[in-house]
C-alpha cells in the first residue's frame, strides 16, 4: 500500500506558512515504513529539532482505479479516520528554498499516526465533517471540510490521472490551520466529529 498526501488544502492553514493559494492539487508520498498504528508512541527523531503536528482526515482507498471521474470518486472509499502527517518543519524549509523534494521533511519512520476506521456512512455529507487535535488536552487545530480547497472526490480524481490507486491505499486529506511543534511526553488525541479515533503520546 502507499500513502499519499494532499498539501495546502486549507486556506488558513497557508496562509499560515505564507504559501500560494495552489491552482491544482498538491500531493506528495509517505512509504508504509511511516505508518503507525494501534496508538503506538511516536519517538521524536533526532534530525529535527521541529516536528509539527498535522490533523488530517484520511481516506481508505477500497477498490482499484486509474483515471477515476469526479462523479464516482465516492465509490472509491466507504471508510475514513484522522491521522497525523508529522512534518520536520526544520528540514521542509531547507528543502522548499532549495527547491528539492520534500521526503525528508515528510516520510520517514512513524511520520504517519493512524487513527481507526470508520464507515462514511455515520456522516450525511463529506463536505460537512468537523475534525480536530487535541495536545494535553487542549485543542490545538480545528477543520472542517467544508473549507476544503479539493473535495475529497476531487482529489481522488486528480491523484488518479498520475497513479492507480489500489486497495488499502491511504489519502490524507491535508491540514487545517494550527500546526506546531510536539515535545515529549504530549498526548496527542485526534477526533472525527466528537468520537476519538486516534490518541498516543510523544516520546
Ligand atoms: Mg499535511
Amino acid at each position: 500500500m502507499k500513502i499519499i498526501c494532499i498539501g495546502q488544502n486549507y486556506l488558513e492553514h497557508i496562509k499560515e506558512l505564507n504559501s500560494a493559494i495552489p491552482e491544482e492539487p498538491v500531493f506528495f508520498l509517505k512509504p508504509d515504513t511511516a505508518l503507525l498504528l494501534d496508538n503506538k508512541p511516536f519517538y521524536l527523531p533526532d534530525f529535527s529539532q521541529d516536528i509539527h503536528h498535522e490533523v488530517e482526515i484520511v481516506l481508505k482507498i477500497n477498490r482499484v482505479g486509474k483515471n477515476i471521474a469526479e462523479q464516482f470518486a465516492n465509490k472509491y472509499y466507504d471508510e475514513i479516520s484522522v491521522g497525523i502527517d508529522f512534518t520536520a518543519r526544520d528540514i521542509q524549509k531547507i528543502q522548499k528554498t532549495k527547491g528539492l523534494p520534500w521526503e525528508k521533511a515528510k516520510a520517514f519512520d512513524g511520520a504517519a499516526p493512524m487513527g481507526k476506521f470508520v464507515s462514511k456512512n455515520k456522516f450525511q455529507r463529506m463536505n460537512n465533517i468537523g475534525f480536530h487535535l487535541d495536545i494535553n488536552g487542549k485543542t490545538v487545530q480545528k477543520g472542517n471540510t467544508s473549507d476544503l480547497l479539493f473535495s475529497f472526490d476531487k482529489v481522488i480524481a486528480y491523484i488518479s490521472q498520475f497513479i492507480t490507486l489500489k486497495i488499502g491505499d491511504l489519502i490524507f486529506t491535508g491540514t487545517p490551520v494550527g500546526v506546531g511543534a510536539v515535545k515529549i511526553e504530549d498526548k496527542l488525541e485526534a477526533y472525527l466529529e466528537g468520537e476519538k479515533l486516534l490518541a498516543f503520546e510523544v516520546k
